[in-house]
Parts: structure tokens; C-alpha cells; sequence
């Protein structure tokens, strides 16, 4: 079933500029062609948005989609009953959905899998879903932290502590058909007050390599959480294909990624996040909050200073926003991290490509995801102005106008969806109308 979307101009995620008025023609959820307003002849079901920009589906390669920034989010483990904390995820991505992004790359938390599934047999309306499942922590590590009840009740069964262990861990993680594998080189920067050396290497490089090496047999990538610069270079040194975060990055590890084609994820939004909203937890003290968020503030330049390294060796950014992985950090608010890397350096044309071909490349579909192109898959965000021009019209899913996943538009503004219209009358109802 086909239907043309008439747009004002369409920014394909990979050319530098945005094109004239287009028709986009889509056909069982692949977009057919993309062509000038002339060249089509109508007759066909057509959505009317020539108001509006068209531009590939956002991707986001680095969310939570267990949590949304709740500050007792480490105890939810402990509190929910079983199964809460998977429909929370639904609605989590829901609203990273709403507010533009069609892909999410989940670094960690087993419901991102069943969310996956479920989005797959298309039981749930949810972001096309790539999840690696629990990370891979040493004993007492970043992902193995019980820090409010002292005892090991949430336990991270990514646990490993040797090469083996790590190896017997991968697998098991494959067994249960994660997308990626996600390790964690070093320690977050934030850690509490035992912790007093953030971002210290905590996985060691033949521990990231046998990680590497299992993942890349299945032909499945690895993501690592690394901080600190001994584990940013052991986790280059291993092979990883990208690191997330790399508060501490240097110059000559940045010439090592561009060599190896390894892609830099750096949570940008997280670190601006902590400086406007600041800290909470349970039984953090007001001082430890401002000590934390005073900390964050420096962290936070020396972050610019590591894309600074990136962009002048040609690494290969990738926007992932790291929300719900922190307080205060929601879903829906993933396109923080563009107007962050724009701050940090990057045009906003390339901030964009940061999150549709780019990201696309991380995730390894870049055949099918990120762009407006021919024989690409459907995934089109309508934006009320020009995001080339005005990154900011992203933020919180502002300027967002309609979403198309897949062909189905889940979300149109009442003007593109009046009853009865062409479009009601292929889908149905639309999931969600906005004024
Ligand atoms: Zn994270």
C-alpha cells in the first residue's frame, strides 16, 4: 500500500543541506523514492506536510530505558514487583518515540531485550529496540554497584572477574540474543564517597579483549563504559568499537580510535544535566550533592576538551544521551545531546548526522536506518522549521510535528490528521495527536 508524504524540504541525514520541497514515496514501511514535487504524478493517498521539514527517524545510542531519572532508581530493584520495571521501559521509550527517536541502543538492563521482542512481534508500539542486555562489571565495578543496602541483593549476574569469566558471561549474553555487549573499562565519575577515584580503570584489557573477541565472533559489536584515561586506552587497546562517555579522552588514544574506526559516544547531555539539575539519591547528604555537582561542572570541560581531540583526529562522534541512566536524566529529552554537541564544536548539520547515519553505522544498520534515502526503511520525523538551521527545535521533541515508524505514522499534529482523512483511513487512528 503506497502513499506519498509532501514535505517542505527534506534533510537526508547524510548531505550537508537541506533540499527543496520533496514527495516522499512509501511502500509496505520502505520509503520508495524520494523525488520533486513535478516528477510525481498524483493519484496516490498523499499526508500533506509541505509545512513542514522531513528528516530520518533520530537514533539515540546510548539510553536506559528501565529508568527515567528517578533518584531512587537503585533501589527499584529491590521495590518493584516483578514486571514493573519492563512496562516501565514501554513507556520510557514511548516517550523518547514522541519526541522523535525511532532507534534506541539500550546499554544496559534486561527489559530493553524484552521490550525488544515484544516491539519486534509487534505486540507494543515501541522504538525499534537494539539492547545489550545486563553490562559486564568487575566484582564491585560500575555496574555492580549495591551501594545503598550493603548487601549483594541486586546482584548484576555481569559479574566476571578474569578473562574466563568475562568469555563465559559474553556468552551467556548472546544466549539470550543481545544486540551488543556492553563492558565497563572504568568506574562512573560519580561514584560515592568510598569510591574516591572516578573514572579509575576497573576491567582490565585481556579482560575487555576476551569480551571483543567472543562478541565479535557472533558479529555482535561491544560498547565500553570508560571514563578515566587507563581505561579509555585499554579499551581502544582491546579492540572495542566504541567508547561511551570518554570524559578523559587524549590525544593520542583519539588518533587510535580514527585509525581503528572506533566511534566515540560522549553522553554529553548527562554532564549538562548534573550541572543544571544537579544530584539526589537516597541518603546522599546536601554537601555530597554540591560536591558532586561542582565536580560534574569540571568533568563537563574536560569533556570539551576530549571531542576537541575527537573532531581534530576525525573520530567518529555519535550522539547517545545516557537518559534515564542518571537523576534527573528523562526520556524524551535525547535531543539535549545535539544542542551539546553543537556547543562542544559540531555543526548542526553534523550534530544530526551524529544521530541518524552515523549512529546508524554504531548499530550496524546503516543499510536500512538514518536516512531518507531509496529502499531505506520508513522512519521520518516532521519538524516545524528547519533543524539545520536551529538544532535547539529538537530539544524535548519542541518542533516535532509528526513521527513515521516503519510507514505507520504513530504521530501526526490534528492539521496532518483530520478525521476521515486518507491517512485515518489506512491506519486507523494515529497513536498520538498533537495540537
Ligand atoms: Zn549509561
Amino acid at each position: 500500500m503506497e502513499y506519498l508524504v509532501k514535505v517542505g524540504g527534506v534533510i537526508d541525514g547524510v548531505s550537508d543541506a537541506t533540499t527543496s520541497p520533496r514527495v516522499i514515496a512509501i511502500e509496505d514501511g520502505t520509503i520508495k523514492h524520494v523525488a520533486r514535487p513535478e516528477e510525481v504524478s498524483s493519484g496516490a493517498r498523499i499526508l500533506d506536510a509541505s509545512r513542514y521539514v522531513a528528516m530520518p527517524g533520530l537514533i539515540d545510542c546510548h539510553v536506559h530505558v528501565r529508568t527515567n531519572g528517578e533518584t531512587d532508581r537503585r533501589l527499584q530493584p529491590l521495590t518493584d514487583i516483578p514486571g514493573e520495571s519492563t512496562l516501565r521501559s514501554l513507556k520510557n521509550a514511548q516517550s523518547d518515540l514522541r519526541s522523535g527517536y525511532t532507534t534506541l541502543r539500550d546499554c544496559g538492563g534486561m527489559e530493553a531485550v524484552a521490550l525488544r521482542n515484544a516491539a519486534n512481534r509487534g505486540e507494543v508500539l515501541s522504538p525499534r529496540i537494539f539492547a545489550a542486555g545486563y553490562g559486564i562489571t568487575a566484582t564491585a565495578g560500575h555496574m555492580d554497584q549495591d551501594r545503598y543496602v550493603g548487601a549483594r541483593v541486586t546482584s548484576n549476574p555481569g559479574v566476571a572477574d578474569s578473562p574466563d569469566e568475562v568469555r563465559s558471561v559474553a556468552r551467556s549474553l548472546l544466549k539470550l540474543g543481545v544486540d551488543l555487549i556492553k563492558t565497563n573499562a572504568t568506574g562512573g565519575s560519580f561514584g560515592n564517597g568510598h569510591r574516591p577515584n572516578p573514572g579509575a580503570q576497573q576491567m582490565t584489557e585481556e579482560e575487555l579483549r576476551a569480551a571483543v573477541e567472543v562478541a565479535h565472533m557472533a558479529g555482535k559489536r561491544v560498547a565500553s563504559h570508560a571514563m578515566g584515561e587507563a581505561g579509555i586506552r585499554a579499551a581502544v587497546n582491546a579492540g572495542v568499537d566504541s567508547i561511551e562517555h570518554g570524559f578523559w579522552l587524549t590525544e593520542d588514544v583519539a588518533a587510535q580510535m580514527a585509525e581503528q574506526g572506533s566511534f566515540l559516544v560522549p553522553t554529553m547531555a548527562t554532564l549538562f544535566r548534573n550541572t543544571t539539575r544537579g544530584f539526589a539519591g537516597p541518603g546522599m547528604t546536601e554537601e555530597w550533592k554540591e560536591h558532586l555537582r561542582q565536580r560534574a561542572i569540571r568533568v563537563r570541560q574536560r569533556l570539551f576538551e576530549s571531542i576537541r581531540y575527537a573532531l581534530e583526529a576525525g573520530v567518529k562522534i555519535v550522539a547517545g544521551s545516557d537518559m534515564g541512566g542518571g537523576p534527573f536524566l528523562y526520556h524524551g529529552e535525547c535531543a539535549t545531546e545535539l544542542t551539546q554537541l553543537v556547543e562542544a564544536g559540531l555543526g548542526n548539520m553534523d550534530a544530526i548526522k551524529a544521530a541518524t547515519s552515523r549512529a546508524a553505522e554504531l548499530i550496524d544498520r546503516d543499510d536500512v536506518l538514518g536516512r531518507i534515502s531509496e529502499g531505506y526503511l520508513a522512519d521520518i520525523v516532521l519538524v516545524d522549521g528547519d533543524p539545520s538551521k536551529d538544532i535547539t527545535l529538537l530539544e524535548d521533541g519542541a518542533g516535532v510535528r509528526g513521527v513515521i515508524l516503519g510507514g505507520k505514522p504513530v504521530l501526526l499534529t490534528r492539521e496532518l490528521d483530520p478525521d476521515g482523512s486518507d491517512i485515518r483511513s489506512m491506519w486507523g487512528r494515529v497513536s498520538w495527536v498533537v495540537e
